[in-house]
């Protein structure tokens, strides 16, 4: 068996020499004020153990990591109709670009884009009841936990700073692909994203798409295996937005990543891996993250590749 605690602990130092080469998020203020060096990695496998080493109990934003559970959620609600409000391709471009999203009349390429979702998170509040809450309450079951909860300082700090994605929440509803008001749906994606989680959590959360859709610590099926299994064909071509392709080179597992300097990976069949360390390369992905990861693939060969 592997000595996953072994091979951690290994990471956190072999990963020391990246720290300085990559940038903390700062054009959401108040994520600019996270110590740079921070570093914590999870591993939560499918019989449910954990291993962690570094800063993984320490919370943090979890900023576009969000647009995976919040995926999950509307697939659960709306199956497949999720599919005529968002597209499936990668989009090659940044992740708050403006630029194809007028060419495609307002359909975003992928959920996993600023653009794509904004509509899923629309679509979300066209549910009865309070989105905010539905969102609380999911990420607290799948981390199992009754303390996640939104940073109300980072929620009000991207809010106030969200011109981009006003712009390209207006550019949809001129399309007629966000259906409610757009003041409304940028405080709630502003608050999804400024959701907290450890690294342990995160793994935890990520467990059920590891697991085919079961968690052996839910000791449900959380979501379907058809569901799984698409929302990691997604992971794998559309998690890391434009720098997608040296990511599977490199790390070659289904991932998703948010600003905040967290990125969650599946190992199908086997684990969940979440790490955090806040300095962000030039696509917007964790640098030391990515680094840590590619050398987890490497040790334990476990790239789906
Ligand atoms: N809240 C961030 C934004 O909308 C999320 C982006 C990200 O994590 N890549 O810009």
């Amino acid at each position: 068996m592997t000595d996953y605690q072994g091979v951690l602990d290994h990471i956190a130092e072999a990963v020391q020499p990246h720290f300085g080469k990559g940038k903390v998020a700062d054009y959401i203020p108040a994520l600019a004020s996270v110590p740079a060096r921070k570093f914590g990695m999870a591993v939560r496998t499918t019989e449910g153990d954990l291993f962690v080493t570094g800063d993984a109990a320490e919370r943090f934003s979890i900023q576009s990591i969000s647009k995976l559970f919040m995926l999950e959620l509307a697939l659960q609600h709306f199956g497949d109709m999720v599919w005529t409000r968002v597209g499936k391709e990668p989009s090659g471009d940044r992740f708050n670009s403006m630029m194809r999203l007028e060419h495609e009349a307002g359909i975003p390429r992928n959920p996993f884009i600023n653009p794509g979702a904004l509509a899923i998170t629309d679509l979300m509040m066209s549910l009865k009841g309070d989105t905010k809450f539905r969102i609380r309450n999911y990420l607290r079951f799948l981390a199992m936990t009754d303390t996640v909860d939104s940073n109300a300082d980072v929620a009000a700090s991207e809010l106030a700073h969200a011109h981009v994605n006003r712009a390209l929440a207006n550019l949809m509803k001129g399309y007629g692909n966000i259906h409610g008001a757009v003041d409304a749906l940028m405080a709630t994606y502003c608050y999804q994203c400024a959701m907290e989680m450890n690294c342990a959590e995160l793994a935890t959360a990520a467990l059920p798409l590891a697991g085919g859709g079961y968690s052996a610590l839910h000791d449900a099926a959380v979501i379907s295996a058809s569901q799984a299994k698409r929302i990691g064909a997604v992971m794998l071509t559309c998690g890391m937005y434009d720098s997608v392709g040296s990511f599977a080179y490199r790390v070659g597992l289904p991932a998703k990543s948010g600003v905040g300097g967290g990125i969650v990976a599946i190992v199908p069949g086997k684990m969940a891996i979440s790490v955090w360390a806040p300095e962000l390369d030039a696509f917007g992905n964790s640098y030391v993250g990515t680094h840590a990861l590619e050398l987890f693939t490497n040790l334990t060969h476990t790239s789906i590749f």
